[in-house]
């Protein structure tokens, strides 16, 4: 799971980046256990010199997990640092925090007929963002005509309202990298370990290719193989969607209504599944050109050392 703290401040008279992902330190102790925090910043909507700064850390549930009170902490004596700014010269308009739970088997099944979970309830978002509302409006278009068309065709028992939230490697291979993105007490790797992979993993993206090895150190074997099953398998609801889904859509009108409900969902999983639903604008398609070439762009890795 991920725990956030964080707060929303005016007073910032720097207030024109934004920050993702960004770490500053290595792996500390925070109770009973080890903690990487992560921070995000960015300029609030609701004024010039306001801005949002969260403080995060991803950790396995257990006895001795640190509490958000403690992250808050921390929060309030590591928050001037990273943003160079004093509490004394902001006025805190917000508090946030928030305990965010994954599930390694999501998105979560109907196990009943005539309820389907939705939203974060139903585990479609990234194990590693966590922006569940922004996955949620990517999901929109295919879970408003899927409800529909179960609503119409009284398709409504566990099986077929569980075709709404189907099986995506896409999501389930993310999960390895919030795995590896986890302080481990018992694990013998260097407190900065985690900085490192994240170093090497944005590299390794923007060269767009070589394989990253090193996650794999700090997962485990098992977590390791099942990964690569998912890995595996999206490729193979790659070239579902993208070589068989052509010949079966013209054809899905034609079928029975209970067959028709079916392949539907399962050319949106293939296509979901697969994060071929997410079409890059012109410009985005012109950044990834730009980032693939390291000639033409240098990838600043200051902010993840
Ligand atoms: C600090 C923080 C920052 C975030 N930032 C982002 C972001 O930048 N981008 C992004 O995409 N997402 C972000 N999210 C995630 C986003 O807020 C959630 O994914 C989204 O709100 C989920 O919407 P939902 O309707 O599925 O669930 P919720 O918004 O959790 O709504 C569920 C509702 O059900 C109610 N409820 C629960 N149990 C019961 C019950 N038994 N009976 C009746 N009502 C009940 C709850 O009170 C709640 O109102 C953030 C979340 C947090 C905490």
């Amino acid at each position: 799971m991920c725990l956030v703290v964080g707060t929303c401040c005016r007073g910032f008279k720097e207030n024109s980046t934004s920050d993702v992902i960004f770490s500053s330190a290595t792996a500390k102790e925070v109770g009973q256990s080890l903690v990487q925090y992560f921070w995000e910043a960015f300029p609030a909507g609701s004024g010039p010199i306001d801005r949002t700064t969260y403080m995060f850390t991803y950790v396995d549930p257990q006895p001795g997990s640190p509490q958000l009170e403690e992250l808050l902490e921390d929060y309030w004596d590591l928050m001037p640092k990273y943003q160079g700014v004093s509490f004394d010269d902001l006025e805190i308009l917000r508090i946030i925090f928030g305990i965010f739970p994954t599930y390694r088997d999501s998105p979560l099944p109907a196990a009943f007929d005539r309820i389907l979970q939705f939203g974060d309830a139903s585990g479609i978002q990234s194990p590693v963002s966590f922006g569940g509302f922004g996955s949620l409006t990517r999901h929109l278009g295919r879970l408003t005509t899927g409800i529909y068309e179960a609503l119409e065709g009284n398709f409504l028992d566990s099986k077929s309202l569980s075709m709404l939230n189907p099986y995506m490697p896409n999501l389930s291979s993310s999960w390895l990298f919030q795995r590896a993105m986890s302080a481990k007490k018992q694990s013998n790797v260097p407190p900065d370990f985690i900085n490192e992979l994240l170093f090497a993993n944005f590299i390794s993206m923007q060269k767009l290719g070589d394989p990253v090895l090193r996650p794999f150190l700090q997962v485990g074997i098992p977590v390791l193989l099942e990964w690569f099953g998912h890995f595996i398998m999206l490729g193979y609801y790659t070239f579902l969607s993208t070589f068989l889904d052509p010949t079966i859509r013209p054809l899905i009108e034609s079928f029975p209504a209970k067959m028709r409900y079916e392949w539907k969902r399962g050319l949106e999983a293939w296509q979901y599944g697969a994060g071929l639903d997410y079409k890059l604008s012109p410009s985005e398609a012109h950044e990834t050109a730009k980032r693939s070439d390291p000639s033409k762009e240098i990838f600043s890795t200051d902010s993840l050392k």
